[in-house]
């Protein structure tokens, strides 16, 4: 029956599900400057790249790592919480372009031959899922060579090419979002300091 003019307006309802629903899509992870339209146009060019001088980045990493390490004092009197911000920002610009970086904060690139697993459609951290195609590339997205065929021929160039078969945790997501590097080094001097002082 058509209303007639005094019947007031009906507002259209707003359910729980609707309410979830716009909350999921605001809440969900989006990977940092990464969509798979760009990466299908950067045709994973660098990415490819890493793997194949896995050994050479391992080297240059080890001694990157040693020099963060020697700034621990300077991280310490800035206070780490405050150098996060631009440690992180340029983390995320050098690993993004070098290994299309998700920014996990928990990086595992010297035991994966510098091929990112975050890169993984499916975001396995311990070894490729049953569904690597004949041609080594990835069964979800068919024209990305699969990340862990990549992490083992990176690997085995590796000085440490054992690490590989490391099993990891996994991702901890409260990690997302920070950085690998500071984290790291904090961790390392912790080490140090508390060896000395057993020594
Ligand atoms: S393992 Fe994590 S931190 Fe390392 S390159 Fe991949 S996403 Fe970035």
């Amino acid at each position: 029956m058509p209303s007639s003019d005094s019947e007031p307006e009906r507002k259209p309802r707003v359910t729980q599900a609707t309410l979830v629903r716009k909350a999921r899509a605001l809440l969900a992870y989006r990977p940092a400057g990464v969509s798979p339209q760009r990466r299908v146009q950067r045709r994973y060019t660098m990415r490819l790249w890493s793997v194949r001088h896995a050994r050479f980045l391992e080297g240059l990493y080890a001694r990157f790592a040693h020099v963060f390490l020697m700034l621990h004092p300077v991280w310490n009197a800035i206070g780490y919480a405050r150098a996060e911000r631009p440690v992180k920002f340029v983390e995320r610009h050098v690993k993004g372009f070098m290994f299309d970086c998700r920014m996990c904060g928990q990086c595992i690139l010297s035991s994966t031959g510098m091929s990112c697993p975050m890169n993984c459609p499916k975001q396995l951290r311990n070894g490729p899922c049953g569904g690597v195609r004949a041609n080594g590339n990835c069964e979800v997205e068919p024209d990305m060579p699969c990340v862990w065929v990549k992490a083992w021929e990176g690997a085995q160039a590796m000085r440490n090419r054992d690490s590989i078969l490391a099993v990891q945790k996994p991702v901890d997501q409260s990690l997302r979002e920070s950085s690998a590097w500071l984290r790291v080094t904090a961790q390392a001097a912790a080490e140090r300091k508390k060896a000395r002082e057993t020594a």
